[in-house]
């Protein structure tokens, strides 16, 4: 069986005409603002979601981290569900970066609600720290790739603008959420103060995220990524990727989330898989019963060329992707129902 790469849908390849937009690609010094493809980008992600200004910077946990920079003062507080990858995978940044402190909610499957949010506000005393920005992750990563309602999200929104609080989108995998839902980026867009959209997951390109905001908080948010060591000079290279995969590799979502489903089926199949997180997108997350461990689960699959995480003591999760082809997920499945 050829390799299975499942570990993250980080690990694709460029595709030949991606490569090749990369290589026709006009640029510039984007230090200086001069990089065509970059301006492009940035322009073209911010009208689809219908925000005045776009950032690229070279990775999503600098976009994050740049949003929380911008919107918090230090001795602030972030409020986020316990699973973000914000707090989880982003190396206390929100502490190192911002000097903010986070008020962490427990949510179902990563995703919170506009109660638990107006109860994590704090009063006006001078012992609290100042409440003063919510980040909400969709679609959530450790949530096993679920999805919000927007009417959750703009209940969220209502309380936000009722306390005075900033709404971040950590939007790493939205167009998974926006194939998914049937939501469109524009509702994203009239809903969030900003949204971090990351380039090289599901949508393919090798490098590269964008933070979405206003002309004033772009402006604000170009000099922190300088600080940050994000500004990039003839960055339309990489830039020019992001652009292909914005117009081509969107729509195909579907078949990583079909992909997916596939798989959740053939797990629960499996007598060896006690239960597995309801797949909503491109990622799949179960737990093994007692008696085999996610490690040596991993390490057999490993011996069939299927790569995966293990991400608890008896977790592991699989992510569909640009690269993962229908042909695989059916030689999967074959195997996975048996073994
Ligand atoms: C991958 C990811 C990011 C950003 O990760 P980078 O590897 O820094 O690009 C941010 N949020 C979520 C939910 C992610 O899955």
């Amino acid at each position: 069986m050829e390799r299975i790469d499942l570990r993250s849908d980080t690990v694709t390849q460029p595709t030949a005409p991606m490569l090749e937009a990369m290589m026709t690609a006009k640029v510039g010094d984007d230090v200086f603002s001069e990089d065509e493809t970059v301006n492009n980008l940035e322009a073209t992600a911010a009208k689809m979601f219908g925000m005045e200004a776009g950032l690229f910077c070279p990775s999503g946990t600098m976009t994050n981290q740049i949003a929380i920079k911008v919107h918090t003062q230090p001795g602030d507080e972030v409020i986020c569900d316990e699973l973000s990858h914000v707090y989880q995978y982003e190396g206390g940044g929100i502490a190192f970066n911002a000097g903010a402190s986070v008020r962490l909610l427990k949510g179902n499957r990563g995703r919170i609600t506009a109660n638990q949010v107006e109860d994590a506000i704090n009063p006006d005393d001078v012992h609290k720290p100042v409440s003063s920005l919510v980040v909400l992750e969709n679609t959530s990563n450790r949530g096993g790739g679920s999805c919000y309602e927007l009417a959750d999200i703009q209940l969220i929104k209502q309380i936000c603008l009722k306390n005075n609080l900033i709404l971040h989108l950590d939007g790493a995998r939205l167009f998974n959420a926006l194939i998914a839902k049937g939501q469109t980026p524009l509702e994203y867009g009239q809903t969030f103060d900003s949204i971090s959209i990351c380039l090289s997951k599901g949508l393919g390109a090798p490098v590269g995220s964008v933070l979405l905001g206003t002309k004033e908080m772009i402006r604000k948010a170009r000099r922190i990524r300088k600080v940050f060591g994000g500004g990039m000079r003839q960055a339309g290279i990489i830039a020019a990727a992001g652009l292909y995969a914005l117009e081509n590799h969107v729509e195909r979502l579907s078949t990583d989330h079909e992909h997916a489903k596939l798989l959740e089926q053939a797990l629960l199949a499996n007598p060896k898989i006690e239960s597995v997180l309801p797949v909503e997108t491109n990622i799949v997350i179960f737990t093994l019963k007692q008696g085999i461990t996610a490690a040596e689960y991993a390490a057999y699959l490993k011996t069939k060329g299927v790569l995966c995480f293990a991400t608890g003591k008896q977790q592991i999760r699989f992510v569909t992707h640009l690269n993962i082809t229908t042909k695989m997920v059916q030689q999967l499945c074959d195997m996975l129902k048996n073994a």
